[in-house]
């Protein structure tokens, strides 16, 4: 499953946050979760199609898509360099599909900042060198070899070509992925280079914050073109041990309609370019989940890989149209399923049933 990395510096939020994502996987007693590792957590992905569809299909369960999280503690500066976890930290990182980067911008005297005082620019900044640093260091390392390599001609020129765009764009301060309309470093995957994968940014704010937006602008310029979420994480942890009804009424008090934590991981799943379709039944309703452009078989061979070897054909109903018809019956009546074949790109929120040779 792809998971994304939780990083930020000591103080900021990261460990209440985090408590809080693992709770609501708690209270999601019925659902098939757990937290396999006490710095991974299996959240599920808020979707309201769900529930429903399974009154539609009456079905006995329904499951919905999940969010991993891992908890990637240990980064200050010097960690680049193997400064206090920092060879751990980093190993931990290039296992993450997506880097979600935990900002500080809540003031509290009693809550000491290691640098001193409240800074989301410097803090960010703070963190960010430090994968730039690790990333300089594996691409000088590997450029000697691409060269050699492409004058032998056994690796293509444009491996290098990306590999010296890189460098460039990290010797100037910068992510990889904050460049990423302007350079192409697909052929540089096999680096592994931390800073190419996807960022987005919790910045852990005060109550009154949640619903300042001109601070949320600035704040999100900051981070432009990834995406931002301001929580409160001490509020995340009360929310995580109420009821639904009670969340809401907190939530509505604070003056927000959705929890931090479900922004979360509605945008993480965003960042990953992961979308869902759904499967209905008297058995189950579930959320599968799938690259933003698989093909119908791709997203059968999700369920099984016999699905995919086997795959004939979709039958594909989209969920408004099936809300809307009240029925597949109905849905068929009036021309709504579609019979897709092997080249059907999935769109989100398609209602699926496959047709396939075991
Ligand atoms: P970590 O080191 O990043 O994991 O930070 P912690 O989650 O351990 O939080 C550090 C301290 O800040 C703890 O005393 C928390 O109670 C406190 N804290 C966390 N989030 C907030 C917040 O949103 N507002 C305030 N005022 N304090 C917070």
């Amino acid at each position: 499953a792809l998971t994304i990395g939780i990083v930020g510096l000591p103080n900021v939020g990261k460990s209440t946050m985090f408590n809080a994502l693992t709770k609501n996987n708690v209270l999601a007693a019925n659902y098939p979760f757990a937290t396999i590792e006490p710095n991974v957590g299996v959240v599920p992905l808020p979707d309201g199609r769900l529930e429903v569809l399974g009154k539609i299909f009456d079905s006995k369960q329904i499951v919905p898509a999940t969010v991993s999280f891992v908890d990637i503690a240990g980064i200050v500066k010097g960690a680049s360099e193997g400064e206090g976890l920092g060879n751990k930290f980093l190993a931990n990182i290039r296992e993450a599909d997506a880097i979600c980067q935990v900002i500080r911008a809540f003031d509290d005297d009693d809550v000491v900042h290691v640098d001193g005082s409240i800074s989301p620019v410097r803090d960010k900044e703070i963190i960010e060198t430090e994968l730039i640093l690790a990333d300089l260091e594996t691409v000088e390392r590997a450029l000697p070899r691409l060269d050699k390599e492409v004058k032998g001609k056994k690796t293509d020129k444009t491996v290098l070509d990306a590999a010296l765009a890189a460098k460039d764009v990290l010797d100037a301060g910068n992510t990889l992925f904050s460049q990423r309309d302007s350079f192409d470093f697909t052929p540089i995957r096999e680096l592994g280079l931390l800073t190419a994968k996807p960022f987005l940014y919790v910045f852990n704010v005060d109550e009154a914050q949640l619903t300042d937006t001109d601070l949320q602008a600035s704040l999100q310029a900051l981070v432009e073109p990834a995406e931002a979420i301001f929580l409160n994480a001490k509020l995340e942890m009360d929310l995580a041990e109420l009821d639904e009804d009670d969340a809401t009424e907190l939530l509505e008090s604070v003056g927000v309609t959705e929890s931090g934590l479900d922004q979360l991981a509605h945008k993480g799943f965003h960042t990953l370019g992961l979308q869902t379709y759904l499967t209905a039944g008297p058995k189950e309703t579930r959320a599968w989940t799938v690259p933003v452009g698989a093909t119908a078989p791709q997203a059968a061979g999700v369920i099984h890989t016999d699905f995919q070897k086997g795959f004939i054909k979709a039958e594909v109903i989209s969920y408004e149209d099936l809300v809307e018809l009240g029925s597949v019956a109905e849905a068929r009546l009036h021309g709504k399923a579609r019979m897709e074949g092997k080249d059907y790109v999935m769109a989100d929120g398609d209602v699926v049933e496959f047709r396939f040779n075991v």
